[in-house]
């Protein structure tokens, strides 16, 4: 069996074939809030997006989001996820007080930091048990507005720079990169909460049905129109926190915007600039591809994936083997660089990669529920 939360992993974690899927959206209560500590405990299958909808107007923020609010605070700390804040706060799993793990054989603990344990189901990818409810710190914020900019860089040597000041001053960063652009220009998103409220709600656009879209032209068009329309809005801008942290939530099924076959993401993290750059000159035409440096911290989770250096991620139409060539070389070069890939975006990493990625794998394996498994497991571990 494997728990499976929001289903917002886009390979293979979170499935199970031939087995069970312990569903967690049922695992829908808040348990207590203390608004002293800012300490929320709920059940693990909460999710963010449900979190910030209550306590957004109570000033407070949940401490790490990604790029969607719909995912499971249970999903949320087995792949110890990573955010926009990594250099200043960390991974997800940093902000955990306590949990309770249930295990197969019916045995239920409550865990916290310094149980190994808990640093196994941390990043600990569904295997060690079924998360049944978490403990997290919230942070404190002014209102539910984020004061942001949005600088054009002309090459790599800029975003490099832009990144090591503006790591020093904002709370979030992250930059977007033409890979189509010859000189590998993009855009750079800093901001902080601020103070100053928007009350205006955000309307949604639909994607109405699997159409192909996504191609080398519309791709090439596509990342034209943005960054021209970036440099139009102006630098500085206050917005909603929610198109800031969730701008994929704003388009319903954005995904059938890659046609039927659907769409592979890539994430490695790789620890040096002269790395980064490589995996740039060799990324195929995407209209989503996302650095941003990670900061210093050392993640809680025994397969924890953020660690210090840069995180390099782009979305692929998925063409079968000519797509899977392509991620066979990105893989190839993060390896040569000592670097790792995000199980959460993973299709098709090898065993060795993964044991390559993940130095304490023998470690956690000590952890593992016998019960459990997923689909990716049983592909990776040998
Ligand atoms: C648009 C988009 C943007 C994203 N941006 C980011 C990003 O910026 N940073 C980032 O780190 N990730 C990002 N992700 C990936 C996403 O945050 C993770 O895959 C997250 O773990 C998904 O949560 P989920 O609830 O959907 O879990 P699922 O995908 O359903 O499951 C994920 C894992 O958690 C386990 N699990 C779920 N619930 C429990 C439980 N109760 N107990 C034990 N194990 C459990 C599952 O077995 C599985 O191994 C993004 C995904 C999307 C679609």
């Amino acid at each position: 069996m494997l728990p499976y939360g929001q289903g917002r992993s886009y390979g293979d974690s979170c499935l199970n074939d031939g087995g069970k899927l312990l569903r967690t959206a049922g695992l829908d209560r808040f348990i207590s809030f203390d608004a002293e500590s800012g300490s929320l405990r709920c059940e693990a299958g909460v999710t963010l997006g449900e979190i910030l909808r209550l306590l957004v107007p109570r000033g407070f923020f949940v401490p790490v989001v990604p790029g969607t609010k719909h995912v499971s605070v249970g999903g949320a700390i087995a792949n110890d996820i990573h955010g926009k804040n990594h250099h200043r706060a960390g991974s997800f799993g940093a902000h955990v007080r306590k949990l309770e793990l249930l295990r197969s054989d019916g045995e239920a603990q409550e865990l916290g930091p310094d149980d190994q344990l808990f640093q196994a189901t941390v990043g600990g990818l569904g295997l060690t048990g079924l998360i049944t409810w978490a403990e997290i710190a919230l942070r404190r914020i002014p209102v539910a507005a984020v004061r942001m900019e949005a600088i054009p860089f002309a090459g790599m040597d800029e975003f490099l720079s832009l990144s090591e000041e503006s790591d020093a001053e904002f709370e979030y960063t992250v930059a977007w990169v033409d890979v189509l652009s010859r000189s590998q220009r993009g855009v750079f998103f800093r901001g902080d909460h601020a103070a100053g409220a928007i009350h205006a709600p955000r309307g949604q656009a639909a994607v109405p049905l699997d159409v192909p879209a996504v191609n080398a032209l519309t791709v090439r068009v596509f990342n034209a129109a943005y960054y021209a329309a970036q440099k139009l809005a102006g630098r500085s801008r206050l917005q909603h926190w929610d198109p800031f942290f969730f701008p994929l939530d704003g388009v319903a099924h954005w995904n059938r915007l890659y046609g039927r076959r659907g769409l592979l993401q890539f994430q490695c993290v790789v620890p040096t600039p002269e790395a980064l750059r490589a995996l740039l000159s060799e990324a195929p035409p995407s209209p989503l591809t996302v650095l941003k440096r990670f900061g210093p911290a050392r993640s809680p989770g025994m397969l924890s994936f953020p660690r210090p250096g840069f995180t390099f991620a782009l979305d692929l139409p998925n063409r079968g083997e000519e797509t899977f060539a392509q991620l066979a070389r990105l893989e190839a070069l993060a390896m040569e660089a000592g670097g790792a890939i995000y199980p959460a975006k993973d299709a098709r990493m090898s065993a060795e990669t993964f044991a390559r990625s993940f130095p304490r794998l023998g470690e956690f394996s000590a952890h593992l529920d016998p019960a459990f498994s997923s689909s990716f497991w049983r592909r990776v571990h040998r």
